[in-house]
């Protein structure tokens, strides 16, 4: 079997040259390639045609809009993104998820909009193809057993993207363009839970630009745990965002990564009004154990995964409130 196969290659100047080339069946968007390359060379998909983004003028645009947001393009490289002073003064927390992204030569050619849309992992789908023809393949592609768990309802991969949950407690909104014209949708809407199909895009859409609104009086922080400090994935990921009123918090969101299908926020409602101490801490341990579902997707064990996401939340939080 000729592992990677024969296609063919586009390069649009526009936006809706783009979207009218994704419209062919086997089509599929080619940011830097830093994700999608590797995982072509495995054999772990076989699109027809590459619709190569990074000749579209103006997709790496970093600007601020009138109401103060910041607009950040698709193509925008993770570089750009964490170090651009815009982004650094306005929403450190965006540039310390994009700079916690693999390493630097990495993040100079790798795209904001090809991070969001990175595949979800698995090791029983990040192998090779006579490794997963000998296992019989899985879920995720031309298998139909789940090897992560006995339950065949759906594809268990991990999604282990570092800047979505930034963006998410940030509460950032994703502008996709596609056949029937564009549409805005927070970022946590572009994620499901379901390991094969995490992308809740339409055929032929794309990420354009996100939007992050002025902070207004909130903190943030990027918080990843990972084995190496550079060129690793998170094995848990944790964005939280936080507004202080006094000895009372008067806004929680939580973001998690590298736990589930898809970067989750985590409901943190009862916490807020409340202070923050001993026992608020242990509310949100539970909190994030309640949504988190870590499963034997990585190398790393199930149980240390787990016990670093628990910690890593409070821990976060704990930094924002005494800086606050
Ligand atoms: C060794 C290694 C280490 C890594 N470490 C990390 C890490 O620490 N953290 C992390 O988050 N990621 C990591 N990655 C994954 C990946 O490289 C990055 O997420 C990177 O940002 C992907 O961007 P890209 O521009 O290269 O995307 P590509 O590989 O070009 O695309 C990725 C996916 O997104 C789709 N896509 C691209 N652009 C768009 C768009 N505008 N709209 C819709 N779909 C789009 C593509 O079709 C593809 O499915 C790592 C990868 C490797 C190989």
């Amino acid at each position: 079997m000729n592992i990677l196969a024969d296609f063919r290659t586009h390069r649009p100047a526009t936006l809706a040259d783009a979207v009218a080339a994704l419209d062919a069946d086997g089509a599929v968007p080619l940011a830097a390639g830093t994700d999608l390359l590797p995982n072509l060379r495995r054999g772990l998909g076989q699109p027809e045609v590459l619709v190569d983004l990074g000749g579209i003028d103006g997709l790496g645009t970093i600007s601020t809009l009138a109401d103060g947001s910041l607009r950040i393009g698709a193509g925008a490289t993770l570089e750009a993104v964490a170090e651009h002073a815009l982004v650094r003064a306005g929403w450190p927390a965006l540039s310390q998820a994009a700079e916690a992204v693999a390493g630097p030569t990495h993040r100079a050619a790798a795209t904001l909009g090809g991070n969001l849309c990175q595949d979800t992992r698995c090791i029983f789908y990040n192998q090779s193809e006579w490794w997963r023809a000998g296992n019989g393949y899985c879920l995720k592609y031309r298998g139909d057993k789940c090897h992560v768990i006995v339950k065949n309802d759906r594809c268990y991969a991990t999604y282990h993207g570092d800047v979505a949950p930034a963006l998410m407690v940030l509460d950032a909104r994703a502008e996709l363009v596609g056949p029937t014209g564009r549409r805005s949708v927070a970022v946590a809407e572009l994620f499901r839970e379901d390991g094969a199909g995490h992308l809740a895009l339409n055929r032929g859409e794309l990420v354009a630009a996100v939007e992050v609104p002025p902070a207004d009086g909130w903190t943030a922080a990027y918080a990843k745990a990972r084995i190496r400090d550079a060129v690793d994935f998170p094995l848990a990921g944790v964005a939280v965002a936080l507004r202080r009123d006094g000895d009372r918090i008067a806004g929680l969101r939580v973001a998690i990564t590298g736990s589930n299908s898809a970067p989750l926020l985590v409901p943190t409602d009862e916490l807020v009004g409340g202070g923050w101490d001993g026992a608020a801490a242990e509310a949100l341990a539970q909190l994030v154990r309640k949504t988190s579902n870590v499963l034997k997707t990585t190398v790393t064990g199930v149980g240390y995964r787990r016990r670093v996401l628990l910690a890593l939340a409070p821990r976060t939080v704990d930094a924002l409130w005494q800086g606050s």
